[in-house]
């Protein structure tokens, strides 16, 4: 199993069409809840609409995953235009080669979006796919959700000092 994320963000403002050009991915399966908006915001804000139809212009391949319940998921997915899964059982892979298949597109063209590192992270890796993290939207988390962020945590700085030394080499 892979904990690592390929890439870490502090935004998704910070993936852009020219970066995901130059690394050749046309495709990304958006995790919902701390991802893409907070967990208690029922529909896409002004900002997000505008981020995802420049994806969508530059002709950016995009499906949700989302382990909330369907209603939620829904709602929020056709508010974006963007098909969906709901009840995603992140990290299981299932639903992560599902949306793979519908996008019809190699796997090594899409990358997997989301906040956690036990559920969007390790299930995309399950499936074969890249995986990139985002710092969660979200201080005010679940009791339960901040115990995985304690776990989180050694992960992310292991991978933040790689890069480091990459980038000294
Ligand atoms: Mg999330």
């Amino acid at each position: 199993m892979r904990f690592a994320p390929d890439r870490i963000f502090d935004s998704i403002s910070e993936i852009t069409p020219k970066m995901l050009a130059s690394l050749n991915i046309k495709g990304l399966i958006l995790d919902i809840d701390n991802t893409m908006a907070p967990r208690n915001i029922a529909l896409p804000d002004a900002l997000l609409i505008r981020w995802i139809s420049v994806l969508k212009e530059a002709d950016v391949r995009l499906y949700i995953i989302s382990n909330n319940w369907s209603a939620r998921v829904k709602l929020f997915s056709q508010a974006l235009g963007v098909p969906f899964i709901p009840t995603g059982m992140k990290p299981f892979p299932f639903s992560f080669l599902k949306a793979v298949s519908r996008m019809e597109l190699p796997k090594d063209q899409i990358a997997a979006v989301g906040d956690q590192i036990y559920t969007d992270i390790v299930g995309a890796h399950l499936a074969g796919i890249e995986a990139w993290l985002v710092m969660p939207i979200d201080r005010d988390e679940s009791l339960s959700i901040r115990f995985r962020r304690h776990l989180e945590r050694p992960v992310i700085e292991g991978y933040r000092r790689n890069r480091s030394r990459e980038a000294s080499r």
